[in-house]
């Protein structure tokens, strides 16, 4: 028996390690300082067995790293005192995070034993630990205890003396880090070695690690001992710093935390931890996701949840958005007969209204799509949606978390890039989280939905829910195609293992729908009150000014005279002032008109923009009316309705009109299904919006990448909207 027993008692703060210290010492304590520095070092001594241990409780810790004094001073204390033991105090509510401060003793290799606290809250949580199995991986005793009652701690002390007799030295665990740091590693080992740098006090390894993880205090050390070795082992670490820079843009520090993780990671999976609530919510959740989540059956029932989902959407909403659209209206036709003709009414009606009213129209289907999504969300199906893409998901290079971006992006129709590529934070490797942050785009987010609506609404009619859902399904086609062509690359390199949560299924309370519903509804609506009312005036006014030649104005005046002077000349001289036009004269002079809105069009600002990039865009099928609009659209997708809305309606003189604007478009000589569906595939996949871009260049740390995002997309977004268009008309579907 060794004359005193000296132990250490380390763990992440408010792990229990002065309740354990205070239970142990009583009153047999001293409170001193560090050397130097001015943390609280508690000294203090007891018996168990009749055999004195002296104990020190250390500062709590997270890390052994030399970030802060802490860290420092546990790591300092425990390599030159050599405790015989030392005991880490782990929560066990919360063994993953806590176990990385136990994963690195065990890299120093010194003798340690696991006290397991807090078994009471783990247990009043449902989470239930096998200790042998975990003392089994680990490879050190582990001994579940709870400081507060004390309970535990006989036991834990019997095991500690066990651990403090023995002869051998404990040897340090090889943790592998990646090819790239293993590969390092085993060249700086031997120079380490044959040139006894530090070896003394700490593991040859550890000392690598060290100098990988630009450790300051141990490389200061090196140098005052052999600063010639130093300076060639710092080389090799520079050398895969860099690499590691330029192929995954981390640090090794990172590379070398995610290999700990992993290791515990992969120890807690073996059964060491079952999480079982308490009563029977979740063994029902569990009974259910045996058949939700089934390989076979999960993605077909996910398919029929989200197919009825978008059959709900479609089917009742169409009442309110017809309504809607009557309303607008009739608001259109009474200002049209209040106000005076000229530049005020027409930026009214065709900028304000049929700008904010074309997105307006469109909230019924917003409401009932997000109420669908909040059922879903709020049940806890939304989860094993992201559970089940996760294999998929694996295969084009992105991760399990990045399913939730994608769906808060609209990956089930409706929703936002600007939150899904925020959203995108939760991913740890910087290349998934890039491919990510790429790809979310291409989701038919809330903007994009009345576009589709629109045209799909115009030339496919009789099967709305069935195209929506298609086009859907192509969203997500194209984005994991991208994905993965990125990921093979410009972004080439390994995925990292799945780990997410699945919460038991509930019953969502009808409040909490209502309350959901109407966040994301609002937040639509209020945009279109702002942002896309300022972009409707303003594409309104480059759409209407300079206006038209003089020269030419006066021509279509002149034309107009002669039409009704003809009119004259055939009811004889007894026609004066106020006459009944003829049916032929009344279209004439709605021809007339419509030619002279045309020709203002093409020669306003907008129309000119327009008309220059039909050059390019004739190969698609677009003309210059919809080349306007989807300028506009980049500013906010919101807008493309609305610039159609107003490019159409500016050309259109019927007085008694109230034509919505499905009804123009499937009117339209320019347009028929095939140009239709070119145009869908391009709004679908073409450039970000402008708010989205901005967003991605913060995300992603440069500017680089959102240019790439533009020029990628639209790109991609323009070769297929050409090929939908040149293999429909060539097939003749064009109609
Ligand atoms: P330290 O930061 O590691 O020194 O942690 P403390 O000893 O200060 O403990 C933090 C908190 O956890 C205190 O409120 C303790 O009362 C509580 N605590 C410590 N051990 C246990 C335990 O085994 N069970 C429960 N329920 N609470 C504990
Ligand atoms: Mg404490």
């Amino acid at each position: 028996m060794k004359t005193s027993v000296t132990i250490a008692l380390a763990g992440n703060p408010n792990a229990g390690k002065t309740t354990l210290f205070n239970r142990l010492t009583g009153a047999r304590r001293h409170v001193g300082n560090y050397p130097g520095v001015t943390v609280e070092k508690k000294e203090g001594i007891f018996t168990h067995n009749n055999q004195d241990i002296r104990v020190t409780d250390l500062p709590g810790t997270y890390s052994l790293t030399a970030y802060s004094v802490e860290e420092l001073v546990a790591r300092e204390f425990i390599v030159n005192e050599q405790p015989d033991v030392v005991v880490d105090i782990v929560d066990a509510s919360n063994l993953e995070r806590n176990l990385y401060l136990g994963c690195q003793f065990l890299e120093l290799g010194v003798p340690m034993v696991i006290a397991l606290n807090m078994v009471d809250v783990a247990e009043s949580r449902g989470i239930e630990i096998n200790t042998e199995k975990l003392a089994a991986l680990l490879g050190v005793p582990v001994v579940p205890i709870i400081a507060r009652s004390g309970k535990g701690i006989d036991e834990l002390f019997d095991v500690v003396l066990k651990t403090a007799e023995q002869e051998k030295p404990t040897q340090p665990v090889l943790l592998r880090y990646g090819s790239d740091l293993d590969q390092t590693i085993r060249k700086m080992l031997p120079l380490i070695q044959e040139n006894k740098l530090l070896t003394e006090q700490y593991p040859a390894r550890w000392i690598a690690l060290k100098f990988l993880e630009d450790d300051e205090q141990i490389l200061e050390k090196a140098r005052q001992k052999n600063a010639e070795v130093t300076q060639l082992l710092l080389q090799l670490c520079e050398t895969v710093t860099a690499h590691l820079q330029q192929t995954m843009d981390v640090y090794p520090e990172a590379v070398i935390a995610d290999h700990r993780y992993g290791y515990i990671k992969s120890i807690l999976h073996q059964g060491v931890i079952t999480e079982k609530f308490v009563g029977d919510r979740l063994y029902t959740s569990d009974k259910i996701d045996k058949i939700v989540t089934h390989r076979v059956l999960g993605p077909v029932i996910m398919a029929a949840i989200l197919y009825a989902l978008y059959t709900f959407t479609f089917t009742y909403s169409t009442t309110l958005v017809d309504s809607l659209a009557s309303f607008f209206a009739v608001i259109s036709n009474t200002i049209d007969g209040l106000l005076p003709d000229g530049p005020l009414k027409s930026m009214i009606i065709s900028g304000a209204i049929d700008g904010v009213g074309g997105v307006l129209g469109f909230v019924p289907i917003i409401m009932f799509m997000f109420f669908g999504i909040a059922v879903l969300e709020d049940s806890g199906y939304l989860a094993r949606v992201a559970f089940m893409m996760d294999r998929i998901f694996h295969f084009f290079g992105l991760h399990g978390s990045s399913v939730m971006p994608f769906i808060v992006s609209g990956g089930i129709a409706g929703g936002c890039a600007v939150p899904g590529v925020m959203a995108t934070r939760t991913l740890r490797s910087p290349k998934e989280r890039i491919a990510t942050l790429l790809t979310v785009p291409f989701m038919n987010c809330g903007a994009k939905l009345p576009v589709l609506t629109l045209l799909i609404g115009a030339f496919f009619s009789a099967h709305q829910a069935r195209y929506m859902f298609l086009s859907t399904v192509a969203a997500w086609l194209v984005a994991l195609i991208s994905a993965k062509f990125l990921r093979i690359t410009v972004l080439r390199g390994e995925s990292t293992p799945f780990v997410m949560e699945l919460p038991p299924y509930r019953f969502p309370t009808i409040r909490g729908l209502v309350i959901h519903t109407w966040e994301r509804t609002w937040q639509y609506i209020k945009k279109a009150g702002t942002v896309i009312l300022g972009i409707s005036i303003l594409l309104w006014a480059m759409m209407t000014y300079p206006g038209l030649p003089e020269v030419q104005t006066v021509q279509f005046e002149q034309q107009r005279q002669e039409i009704l002077a003809s009119s004259n000349q055939e009811q004889g001289a007894e026609a004066t002032g106020s006459i009944d036009l003829t049916e032929e004269q009344n279209s004439a002079l709605g021809i007339l008109n419509n030619q002279e809105a045309q020709a203002a069009l093409r020669n306003s600002f907008a129309g000119r923009i327009g008309i220059a990039l039909e050059s390019v865009s004739r190969f698609a099928g677009f003309d210059w009316r919809t080349n306007i609009a989807l300028v506009g659209g980049f500013a906010a997708k919101e807008v493309i309705v609305s610039t159609l809305g107003t490019a159409y309606s500016l050309g259109d003189v019927d007085p008694n009109n109230s034509l919505s604007l499905k009804d123009r478009l499937s009117a339209d000589p320019n347009w028929n299904p095939v140009v239709a569906l070119a145009v869908l595939a391009f709004i679908m996949f073409y450039a970000p919006c402008f708010v989205t871009v901005v967003c991605i260049a913060r995300e992603a740390g440069s500017w680089k990448w959102a240019f790439f995002s533009m020029g990628f997309n639209t790109i991609f977004a323009f070769i297929m909207a050409i090929a939908i268009y040149q293999i429909g008309m060539a097939l003749g579907l064009g109609g």
